[in-house]
């Protein structure tokens, strides 16, 4: 049976006051995205959590469709209060999938407290041949690829340790364009992130190696891309890119029905994997051992932090609220994530100015910035607009 095509879906109608340059370039490009029917999120999730019923993921469905309906009610022992919305975290959700969401910037502030610190940022992009890319590797393959990956960057450049993390989409829509991203921190070279030639070619030849043996392949060589960063908002920038979502919702729902299955597949799959000194087991140690706060960047955010900003004291879960059933009346809206009672609100604030605890939101680094002002004086009604962009 033919199934009607969906609105999403639907290619663009006719517009002569507008010049297309193609209809296959990714609409985003053309409009504005208010005018842009690809960038309306209720329509994207209607069409996400359609192709999830028609399919067989109706858990899956229901977690995209009330995703961002309820907050986790944080409390700290002296009964300050914060409410922090709780996500799906599915890739393909318009929410969390998107660019700029909080599910991105948790995962980039929390790199940010691995990385940010390196004198060097370098990044590398390893590719497959286009066969190999847009096929379904199994679990295990993306982890091998990942662990050759970061240890061709710790022996060919010293790296001392970073992170790894797979693209599934490219710019390219309608297929798959598996690669592996890596960031690393680079020590003992004076600041500079060129390298010799000498030492990109050895990088390339030592993948190329992986690439034949893992794959059974004869390739003469592969494609792989060096570059690095320097100063904070570059690297910030950096991380920003490697730490957004893997695939979102537009992307995931142009797909072929075959690889929408394969991205569904590997929900739950740890895609993010820090190696060297960076990883799990020994970051912690190794930053503090550098005189590097390690949970700084988290302890800005107002959503992530867990310590309270009024009195000091941890945050303790409590329970977790309906949207509807927030008392919104003695609470301020931070961002569209987080809600915090008057005093905490206030202390943030107070904090802001000053440059305390939550300096971060003055960074120039690319992450967090403040819209305009907002009062410093709760009003007796409506919560204010959200207060902190990720988007730059
Ligand atoms: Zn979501
Ligand atoms: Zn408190």
């Amino acid at each position: 049976m033919t199934r009607p095509s969906l609105p999403f879906l639907a290619p663009p109608g006719p517009d002569n006051s507008v010049d297309l340059p193609s209809l296959s370039t990714p609409i985003a490009q053309v409009f504005s995205p208010e005018l842009n029917p690809h960038n309306d999120r209720a329509l994207q999730q209607k069409t996400v959590v359609s192709w999830l019923d028609d399919n067989g993921y109706s858990d899956l469905a229901s977690k995209v469709l009330s995703c961002g309906t309820n907050y986790a009610y944080l409390r700290c022992p002296n009964g300050h209060e914060k409410y922090a919305k709780l996500h799906c975290k599915l890739e393909f959700c318009p929410d969390c999938g998107a660019r700029g969401s909080r599910i991105h910037k948790t995962r980039a502030t929390r790199a940010r407290d691995r990385l940010l610190w390196a004198p060097v940022l370098g990044y590398a992009v390893f590719t497959l041949p286009g066969d190999l890319a847009a096929s379904h590797l199994s679990k295990d393959t993306l982890k091998r690829l990942e662990q050759e990956a970061g240890k061709i960057v710790m022996t060919h450049f010293g790296a001392a340790g970073g992170s790894n993390r797979i693209h599934f989409a490219g710019d390219a829509l309608g297929h798959l364009q598996i690669h592996v991203n890596v960031l690393f921190a680079l020590e003992n070279t004076n600041g500079i992130g060129k390298v010799d030639k000498a030492i990109l070619d050895a990088a390339r030849d030592a993948w190329t190696v992986f690439v034949n043996s893992h794959f059974n392949r004869t390739e003469k060589t592969t494609v792989f891309h060096y570059s690095f960063a320097t100063t904070g908002p570059k690297k910030a920038n950096k991380i920003k890119y490697v730490f957004r979502p893997i695939i979102d919702a537009f992307k995931f729902m142009v797909l072929p029905d075959e690889d929408k299955h394969y991205i569904v597949g590997l929900r739950g799959w740890h895609n993010t994997r820090w190696f060297g000194k960076l990883s799990n087991s020994t970051y912690k140690k190794y930053l503090t051992g550098k005189g590097i706060e390690y949970q700084k960047h988290q302890n800005d955010d107002a959503y992530l932090s867990k310590i309270c900003p009024v009195c000091g004291e941890k945050f303790r879960y409590i329970e977790t609220v309906h949207k509807y059933d927030l008392p919104i009346y003695r609470l301020r809206r931070l961002d569209n994530d987080t809600l915090v009672d008057f005093e905490v609100f206030n202390a943030l604030q107070t904090g802001k100015k000053s440059g305390g605890i939550f300096s971060a939101a003055n960074e120039t680094e690319g992450g967090l910035r403040p819209c305009s002002a907002p009062p410093q004086t709760p009003p007796k009604s409506a919560p204010v607009a959200p207060c902190f962009s990720f988007m730059s």
